[in-house]
């Protein structure tokens, strides 16, 4: 086999299961810094980062980019090592790592991170961030050959810069979060972007974002999540109009509002108990279940908006709000509960 001639940026410090990245500088002056302050350590080709768990060496050239190297096998011949990742990105997943950890005690958070490798990827594809307590779980893809699950609903894809997202999901999701990794000195510095439709992508430092139940939370999210909430009446709506729609909207909504406080009232009366082989508990999400059926929330805001872009639509097909897409608040749950009472509203139209 030919020796890989790609150069290695990257090592960890201290033994091959070291899960201390080091990102060697690419100028021979940095490089020399770099020694003195790391007289006395070793680096090695870490298993971490795919790597052959070897020993590895710095070189310093003036006339092309230093790299590490990996000692002469001790019959003098090149070391083979068939480790894939080796450019300055190669231990992102390392330094994501290790400054998720700094950032999630400093808050208190107990957590657990797992490097998951599906069949045939490096390690370092997926990081699988884990709490203690109840909430929407991050996983980091940084590799564009795994698709992110985004109808997984305790999973939270947090996206690498080479993983694509299509404008559907944005526009589905309001939101998705990207992270990204800069150089800085020989250390690679952690932000986290949240990108949404037809808008430029916000980056904060970890210390601005917040862990929440219902997943990572930027000081983007809640400006988008305002934005998206507005909705407005269309202009040419006469208002008798808007409320003759509004009011076939609000009936279904009342009275499904109705039947889940009657049900709230049940759970209630049997002290929210669930007993084995009883049908009735109250779900996770704020939903009850009562005789084996789930009444889900209900995004009533979203409900209202599509009853009235469908009504305005009946009068002036070619109005503006026809063609907007209503998107719901309130997470999954409530997207399902406003499309459930939806269909109910366009069934009753329909007789
Ligand atoms: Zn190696």
């Amino acid at each position: 086999m030919l020796e890989d001639r790609r150069r290695i940026q990257t090592a960890v410090l201290g033994d091959a299961a070291s899960e201390v990245p080091l990102l060697l500088p690419l100028e021979a002056i940095e490089v020399d810094a770099f020694r003195k302050e790391h007289a006395g350590d070793t680096f090695w080709c870490g298993l971490l980062l795919g790597g052959c768990g070897g020993q590895l060496t710095t070189k310093l050239y003036t006339d092309r980019v230093c790299h590490f190297a990996h000692h002469p096998d001790p019959d003098g011949l090149p070391h083979v090592c068939e480790r894939r990742a080796r450019d300055v990105s190669s231990a992102d997943h390392l330094y994501f790592k290790a400054a998720a950890m700094a950032w999630l005690a400093g808050r208190g958070e107990r957590v657990r991170f797992t490097f998951t490798q599906p069949d045939g990827l490096p390690v370092g594809s997926l990081l699988d961030i884990a709490f203690e307590r109840e909430g929407r779980a991050p996983r980091v893809h940084l590799d564009p050959a795994i698709t992110p699950e985004w109808n997984e609903e305790a999973i939270e894809p947090v996206l690498g810069m080479s993983v694509p997202v299509d404008d559907d999901t944005l526009i589905r999701r309001w939101y998705v979060h990207r992270v990204r990794f800069d150089s800085q000195g020989t250390s690679r510095q952690v932000r986290i972007g949240t990108a949404a439709f037809a808008r430029p992508t916000e980056w904060f430092g970890l210390d601005d974002c917040e862990m929440t139940d219902d997943g990572l939370q930027t000081p983007a999210v809640d400006r988008i999540i305002r934005s998206r909430r507005t909705v407005t009446v269309p202009s040419g709506a006469s208002p008798r109009q808007v409320e003759r729609v509004t009011a076939r909207a609000i009936a279904p909504l009342e009275s499904h509002d109705a039947l889940v406080r009657a049900l709230g009232a049940e759970l209630e009366r049997r002290q929210l108990r669930s007993v084995d082989g009883e049908a009735t508990a109250a779900n996770l999400d704020g939903s009850a279940r009562v005789a084996g059926v789930k009444w889900p929330l209900v995004d009533a805001g979203g409900v209202l908006a599509s009853c009235l872009a469908e009504g305005v639509g009946r009068l002036y097909p070619r109005h503006p709000l026809v063609r907007s897409v209503v998107r719901a608040y309130g997470g999954l749950s409530a997207w399902q509960g406003r499309d459930l009472v939806l269909a109910l509203v366009r069934a009753e139209r329909g007789r």
